[in-house]
């Protein structure tokens, strides 16, 4: 692949002067990383096909897994759907600008490289007021997955950015670290019922307040089956991983403190609440989090997934987290991570 110097842009304020070039560059065709509420994300204008494929490219994403299109206006969501029926308004009012993406049946303008050849378009407008600054310079809507090497953890902050996609992306805006630290919460209004697709800081319980019942895919808790059709391609791939493998112990601290006492060597770390480091004592530790703060959790869980690679560790001992709230994504992301490794003790 062609390697192109990556400019690193510093921001602090959605008002900074360099944000001229970051759109600038969007509206030529070009890569740019930039800043979420969420975590990172590569954004290419999500009508121009050919720019959308460099995304693609970059990070060796599947090609049939869709992505989700960033505006800052809700005015830019019409034309990229058929219609926008009462609970997608509904939803957009209550939860926009925020971490949120709700998927419809797509309109023609949008292209098949951004849907994944879906007939539908997924579609969020972040809270982050740099990332609509940005998408406000490149006047058009901006395609963007996270800003990661497929399959590895999505980054949280720029370095992170430039370990995966250095030299192959045009610029990337640094705005420090992400408030929320997992993606967004994906759901589909494009079923007969609701369905919760990816969890998210957007929790079923804050969906079902707006939209009544909701179906939750099985694929938010569970392994997909060998030859199933996933409603969202994005969870049939192996996911979030770093080089080290990773094994969920699901028990009480003492008895979590006794197994990884029993099976850990100085190839291991442990990944464990803040609370516990001070009593693993001798052990390698990685915290994500305090114990009954899932909102803390996921601030840390991606950065904690690649502190566990630089500290060299070849398996790492995760706490099982709380599974309720926002809970469920913390475990729904450390679970494709473990690749649904889980030990009870
Ligand atoms: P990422 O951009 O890395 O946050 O991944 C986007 C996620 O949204 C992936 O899991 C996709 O599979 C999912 N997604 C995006 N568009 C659609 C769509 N039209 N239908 C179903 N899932 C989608
Ligand atoms: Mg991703």
């Amino acid at each position: 692949m062609y390697i192109m110097k990556t400019k690193l842009i510093k921001v602090t304020s959605p008002d900074d002067k360099n944000l001229e070039e970051a759109g600038a560059i969007l509206k030529n065709g070009g890569l740019v990383a930039i800043p979420t509420e969420t975590v990172y994300g590569l954004a290419a204008n999500a009508l121009d096909s050919e720019a959308v494929k460099k995304i693609y490219q970059a990070k060796g994403r599947p090609s049939d897994n869709p992505l989700i299109v960033h505006i800052s206006d809700l005015s830019q969501w019409k034309p990229l759907v058929r219609e926008i029926p009462e609970k997608a308004k509904n939803l957009a009012v209550k939860y926009w600008p925020g971490p949120l993406t709700i998927i419809l049946p797509k309109s023609d303008i949008v292209p098949a490289e951004v849907s994944g050849k879906l007939d539908t378009v997924a579609v969020r407008m972040p809270s982050n007021e740099i990332a609509r600054a940005i998408i406000e310079k490149a006047d058009v809507p901006l395609a963007a997955p996270s800003a990661n090497t497929s399959g590895r953890p999505s980054p949280t902050n720029a370095k992170y950015v430039l370990s995966d996609l250095d030299g192959k992306i045009e610029m990337i805006v640094d705005a420090g670290d992400c408030e929320v630290g997992v993606e967004s919460t994906v759901i589909t209004l494009a079923a007969p019922v609701p369905r919760l697709l990816r969890p998210g800081a957007i929790t079923p319980e804050m969906l079902e307040s707006v939209l009544g019942e909701i179906e939750i895919d099985s694929a938010v808790y569970d392994k997909l089956a060998k030859d199933a059709v996933p409603s969202s391609p994005g969870m049939k791939y192996k996911h979030y991983s770093p080089k080290a493998k990773v094994v969920i112990v699901k028990g009480e601290f003492e008895s979590y403190k006794k197994f990884v006492s029993e099976n850990s060597d100085e190839s291991t770390a442990v990944l464990c609440f803040e609370e516990d480091a001070d009593k693993l004592n001798g052990f390698k530790t990685i915290t994500y989090g305090k114990e009954n703060d899932s909102y803390s959790q996921a601030t840390r869980i991606f950065e904690a997934l690649r502190e566990v690679d630089e500290v060299g560790a070849k398996t790492v001992y995760a706490r099982f987290p709380e599974m309720s709230g926002m809970g469920l994504a913390v475990f729904n992301r450390l679970v494709r991570a473990a690749a649904f490794n889980i030990i009870e003790v």
